[in-house]
């Protein structure tokens, strides 16, 4: 079981300046936080790092959502990070998202959704790389 993942805080929390908040859950769930790195993702990078749902309905609404303003990109390490982050964050629509996870608690909308987890750890891998790629090993 790998230790790493990719976390990312989206345009509307980042527009809600929920970094911090965001952050502090993240400490208190035992993550450590190895990169961290404000970023404004061009239409392209967003496309690229969606691609998987390029022939989904909501594909280009969420490619302009995602480029629409800053996201903080974060790589996080604990045991088992892929699953522990995830259950931290929630269910993908925040209205069917848990008592206690973040995109229950500050998430807008199923779109604007507040954060990023990779779903495995062999997509935390790409996914890493995709952001840090002179990432130490
Ligand atoms: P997750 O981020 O929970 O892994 P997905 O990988 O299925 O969810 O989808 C990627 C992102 O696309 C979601 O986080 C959300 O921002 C957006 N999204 C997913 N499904 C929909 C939908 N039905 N309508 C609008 N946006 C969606
Ligand atoms: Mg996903």
């Amino acid at each position: 079981m790998s230790n790493k993942t990719l976390m990312i805080i989206k345009p509307d929390a980042v527009k809600r300046q929920d970094m911090g908040y965001i952050l502090s859950r993240i400490k208190a769930a035992g993550f450590k936080v190895r990169r961290l790195e404000m970023k404004r993702l061009s239409v392209d990078k967003a496309k690229d790092f969606y691609k998987v749902h390029a022939e989904r309905p909501f594909y280009d609404s969420l490619v302009s959502f995602m480029s629409s303003g800053p996201v903080v990109v974060g790589w996080l390490e604990r045991e088992n990070a892929v699953n522990s982050w995830r259950q931290l964050i929630g269910a993908t629509n925040p209205a069917e998202a848990a008592v206690g996870t973040i995109r229950k608690d500050i998430a807008e909308s199923l779109e604007a959704n507040s954060v990023h987890g990779s779903d495995s750890d062999e997509n935390a891998e790409i996914e890493l790389n995709f952001f840090f790629e002179d990432r130490p090993h």
